[in-house]
């Protein structure tokens, strides 16, 4: 039960310059949430609503798959982190702390190392697995760029749970329960998604799904087929060798030419008209503190965690220029395959590109009509790109699509990497000894309402999904110093309170436009507006958030008309 005049929502007329997408602009301009430092946001009245609303979509839909909730530390100590090797891997993401005695924790950027430990420490036996434990908790990541508001934040609320399984066959049960779960939870919330395959690292047999809502600002890039039903975000879409395009029969011979100051592809189409899909670029990164390059067609982009993959690295970046000047003897821009002393990684299209251009490891010189084989060898040839929309289908081969999506949910075959680091083993039915197998299923929470909003928007603010939205009603009297429209409203206000309707009634002193233009702001699905003209015959305007047309409703029937639109729409 609220009335306008006490709720705490402070809008803001300006967009704040900092905020770039819809939801960081609305969420702060509605009075939902309010920034503490970079990527640590005070969650305000009506977002709390809409978060427990998600949160208890998603209790019920955990619970109901068998999950059971619990509640582990933020603090977690660096003794766990360092029996995962994670203390050191996690790198600068993780936030540390340190006690007065020195000893360090992580404030947690996931449970893993918790609850493997937890588990191991009181399961034992196979009658006890199947066991599915979550929680919904704040996370801490030092992100390397927190932005976008709530998509992106450094601290941010999480739903996660984890399965432990006897075998491989029990883990795939799990793991269909939560995929089906994750459905049922995004469905609810009428978000229109996309199940997509997911990475799941150097392991192989591991599986991993992504949910993506889709929205034009989304950060993932998702490849999808509209003849079979593959979809796979850029980091996982797999790609084909396809033909040359335009072969030749010869090869020509190998020339090098001057390039003075001609650094990069484009720099070489500008200057020599070489197509950038007749250039390779090379590309040297450090693999667990091994230089390679890794060279591909010049117009495609690198996807590093397919290398990753491949070289079962567990760290991969960039070389820096200096390392590479030592082991090339050319910087950036001058590199190349020939006469390379390192590991080269080729594309699978390099294997098919003839009389290419690329950096003679020289400043200032190209190669001219290179071919791999005759100039020079790989270590080995494989799928080393990102998919591009037009690509080939890796299953039916139709082209692929583009669209893009922000990742609200992530679900993953751990298998044995926690349980064996952490000891997590029970006894099985025939009395032997076996690491537990386990899957990890991870919900932004805080994140999902910023991708609801990034959905659900027009120009006058957000439009709040029914069934997540912090209330359904507002009430407007156009006059808050005419009695009979308070007194209308009041009586509105009362009825539906009564039927359990969550209603706010704008009892503001404001001028009919200001009220009229927060409650679009704030995205109240469903506006009551009680006016002089329509009383007269005991009519009210009642407007859905999301249509244009008005529609005059008999004062006596308007708590019908209200419930019928809030079922038509708490589920689509
Ligand atoms: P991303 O690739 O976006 O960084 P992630 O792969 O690191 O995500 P997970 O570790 O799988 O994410 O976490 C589970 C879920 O938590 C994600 O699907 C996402 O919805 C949410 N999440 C992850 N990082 C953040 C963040 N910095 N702010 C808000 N939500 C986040
Ligand atoms: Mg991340």
């Amino acid at each position: 039960m609220v009335k306008a005049s006490q709720l705490f929502y402070p809008t803001l007329r300006e967009v704040p310059s900092e905020a770039e997408i819809a939801s960081h602009q609305l969420l702060l301009r509605a009075g939902f949430i309010r920034k503490a430092t970079a990527g640590v946001y005070s969650y305000l009245p009506l977002a709390k609503r809409v978060l427990r609303k998600i949160e208890n979509i998603v209790r019920e839909e955990m619970d109901r798959a068998g999950g059971q909730e619990v509640m582990m530390p933020i603090i977690q100590p660096q003794e766990l982190w360092e029996k995962s090797g994670r203390w050191s891997l996690y790198g600068d993401e993780m936030f540390r702390v340190y006690d007065r005695h020195e000893r360090g924790f992580a404030l947690g950027p996931t449970h893993e190392e918790i609850i493997t430990t937890l588990v191991d420490a009181d399961v034992h036996s196979y009658r006890n697995l199947p066991l599915l434990l979550y929680q919904i908790q704040n996370k801490y990541r030092d992100e390397i760029r927190p932005r976008f508001g709530l998509m992106r934040g450094r601290e941010f609320i999480m739903k996660d749970l984890y399965s432990f399984d006897v075998d491989y066959d029990s883990l795939d049960i799990s793991y269909k329960k939560m995929h089906a779960a994750y459905q049922a939870i995004y469905n609810r919330m009428n978000l229109k998604y996309r199940v997509v395959e997911a990475d799941s690292g150097a392991i192989g047999g591991n599986e991993s799904h992504e949910f993506m809502v889709l929205a034009d600002s989304g950060e993932c890039l998702v490849l999808y087929c509209e003849t079979c039903e593959y979809a796979a975000n850029v980091e996982k879409a797999q790609c084909n060798a396809v033909p040359n395009p335009s072969p030749v029969s010869v090869q020509q011979e190998i020339e090098k030419i001057s390039t003075p100051g001609l650094r990069t592809i484009q720099d070489l189409v500008a200057n020599l008209g070489i197509p950038e899909h007749e250039q390779v670029k090379t590309l040297l990164y450090s693999a667990d503190g091994d230089i390679i390059a890794a060279v591909l067609r010049g117009d495609r982009d690198l996807n590093e965690i397919k290398l990753k993959n491949y070289l079962g690295a567990e760290q991969l970046f960039m070389a820096d220029e200096d390392s590479v000047r030592e082991r090339c003897g050319a910087g950036f821009g001058s590199l190349g395959p020939v006469g390379l002393r390192l590991k080269i990684y080729a594309d699978l299209e390099v294997a098919q590109m003839q009389n290419f251009s690329c950096g003679a490891n020289e400043d200032d010189y190209h190669f001219c009509n290179v071919n791999m084989g005759r100039d020079f060898t790989a270590e080995a040839i494989i799928d080393l790109r990102n998919a591009e929309a037009g690509d080939p289908c890796p299953i039916c081969s139709s082209g692929l699509q583009t669209i893009r999506g922000i990742e609200v949910g992530h679900i993953f075959k751990l298998g044995t990497k926690y349980s064996d680091a952490m000891g997590a083993s029970f006894i099985n039915a025939n009395g032997e000894e076996k690491p537990m197998i386990m899957g990890c299923y991870g919900i932004g929470v805080s994140r999902t309402m910023a991708a609801a909003v990034e959905q659900n928007n027009d120009s006058n603010g957000i439009i709040w999904p029914m069934p997540i939205a912090p209330y359904h009603v507002i009430i407007i009297p156009v006059n808050a110093n005419k009695k009979e429209q308070m007194e209308a409203a009041a009586d509105i206000y009362k009825q539906l309170l009564a039927e359990g309707i969550e209603v706010i009634l704008d009892d503001r002193d404001e001028r009919a436009g200001v009220k009229f233009k927060d409650a679009d702001l704030i995205g109240i699905p469903i506006k009551i507006t009680i006016g002089p003209k329509s009383l007269q015959e005991n009519l009210v305007e009642v407007k859905k958030r999301w249509e244009s047309e008005t529609k005059l409703v008999p004062m006596v029937k308007v708590v019908n008309t209200v419930k019928e639109i809030i079922a038509a729409n708490m589920k689509k």
